[in-house]
């Protein structure tokens, strides 16, 4: 006799999915000094991907915003080439 075979285990867990909607649950990167002040003064900031944000206090309670992490990872100049390319299309 199994006390365990009749326990379903269900997960309350939200599909996280990256939806275009779901900006706010993320993290988002843009310059250390504008989010300094937007924490203090809790006005949005731009972020790398274009979203405008107010910063989280507690940044890491969310994941990081996928296109920020890829334009970061770019580096300075990856990320001009991209925005000038999105410019010009
Ligand atoms: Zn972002």
């Amino acid at each position: 006799m199994t006390s365990t075979s009749s326990e379903t285990l269900t997960t309350g867990r939200p599909d996280l999915r990256l939806d275009d909607g779901d900006h706010e649950r993320f993290a988002h990167f843009a310059e250390r000094d504008k989010v300094t002040e937007a924490m203090v003064m809790g006005t949005p900031v731009v972020a790398l991907c274009g979203k405008v944000w107010v910063p989280s206090r507690d940044p890491k309670k969310y994941p990081v915003c996928p296109e920020c992490q890829r334009l970061y990872d770019l580096g300075p100049d990856g990320r001009m080439d991209e925005w000038k390319a999105r410019q010009e299309s």
